[in-house]
């Protein structure tokens, strides 16, 4: 199978150019093209030589990604993504607008092993990490679309950029560490993309030495760390991994992580009904956070169809954000977003597989 040209870093293109007898210069040719132009065929390197493009297209890919489908929101504010890679297998990427924003929600695994038993994503396991082409890809997807000649397709008036990139879908950041932070080593060089990494956040459910090493990262990106539960006794029941890394351990390295690089660190905490919503547990959620450089983003859980693991109830979810504000906690209820179109994690894939009926694109 073809590498996929996203893969290789600047350095590396620079090292092929020469190694293909080329100047210095096509390197950088090559990565504007594909960076700046977002380039997603051999064909639109134009600034290059037709026999040159020629023998990058026979070493290389180009569009690793084949829409499988497309669900769009009646509001036209959230467009979900599944693409099919060329080894058969499917991931999921979100585009959300906001009113300023206009932010990418990408996958870092095919699957997830941490096995959260509310999550679409975490009911079939790993497949395989992502590739850094295959995250890189999925940004400069969206980018190409937003980028492309006004068709009443979008909630804004395009063309325009991309201006965010979460790391929130299908998979754990930190399981796939080095392709992760290839990535984004990518989409930040100021040669090409140059995105600024504090538009850049990546969530985990909480890896620690994942969190400790990325406190050292040269590049300034967001933690947002997926709690969902104040007790070690209930989170080790919603989030499994924290049977390996319990909640003192994890506020150790978020801590040291605040103390590095003195960044606010996000909590997301999704409210689920019945389960980790009462006022007790807001109060226990206070005493954990408490004095930290913290925002909780509560999210109203977007059910599994099927699942005992339902959301809160509007009140219920009011109640416990004006709690934690009432103790002093930096706090915030995020907007449902896509919620007529299944926007959590894995459910499009999941809906897919199954092979029930959804809108093709
Ligand atoms: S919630 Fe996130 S970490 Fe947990 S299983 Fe789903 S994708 Fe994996």
């Amino acid at each position: 199978m073809k590498k996929l040209i996203h893969d290789l870093a600047f350095e590396e293109i620079s090292d092929l150019m020469k190694e293909m007898g080329e100047p210095a210069y096509r390197a950088e040719q090559v990565w504007q093209a594909l960076y700046r132009r977002f380039a997603n065929s051999p064909d639109e390197l134009t600034t290059l030589p037709k026999g040159l493009r020629q023998r990058l297209s026979e070493k290389f890919l180009f569009q690793p990604m084949e829409e499988a489908a497309v669900q769009i929101s009646s509001d036209m504010y959230t467009r979900k993504y599944l693409f099919r890679l060329p080894d058969g297998n499917t991931i999921e990427t979100v585009l959300m607008f906001y009113e300023r924003r206009r932010s990418v929600c990408v996958s870092t695994q095919v699957g997830c092993a941490m096995g959260c038993p509310f999550c679409a994503t975490g009911m079939g396991g790993l497949r395989r990490n992502l590739s850094a082409g295959e995250i890189v890809a999925q940004a400069l997807y969206m980018a190409r679309w937003l980028g492309s000649p006004d068709d009443g397709s979008a909630p804004v008036k395009k063309p325009t950029t991309l201006t965010h990139i979460v790391l929130m879908g299908m998979g754990e950041p930190m399981a796939n560490y080095n392709n992760v932070w290839k990535a984004l080593r990518i989409l930040t060089d100021k040669r090409g993309f140059g995105l600024g990494a504090r538009r850049i956040t990546l969530s985990t459910v909480g890896i620690v030495p994942g969190i400790r090493k990325m406190a050292k990262e040269p590049l300034q990106v967001n933690l947002a760390v997926s709690l969902h539960a104040p007790t070690d006794r209930l989170r080790n029941k919603l989030v499994p991994i924290n049977r390996r890394y319990p909640l003192s351990e994890l506020m150790d390295a978020v801590r040291e992580y605040i103390r590095l690089t003195n960044r606010r660190v996000t909590f997301e905490y999704a409210l689920m009904r019945g389960i980790n919503d009462d006022l007790a547990q807001a109060d226990l959620l206070a005493n954990l956070l408490s004095g930290m450089l913290a925002h909780v983003n509560l999210i109203p859980l977007n059910p599994v169809p099927g699942s005992p693991f339902q959301p809160s109830n509007p009140d219920r979810a009011r109640a416990f954000l004006e709690r934690l504000q009432k103790r002093g906690i930096s706090a915030t209820m995020r907007l449902r977003r896509g919620i007529d179109i299944e926007a959590g994690c894995g459910q499009l894939r999941r809906r897919v597989i199954e092979g029930m009926e959804i809108s093709k694109h």
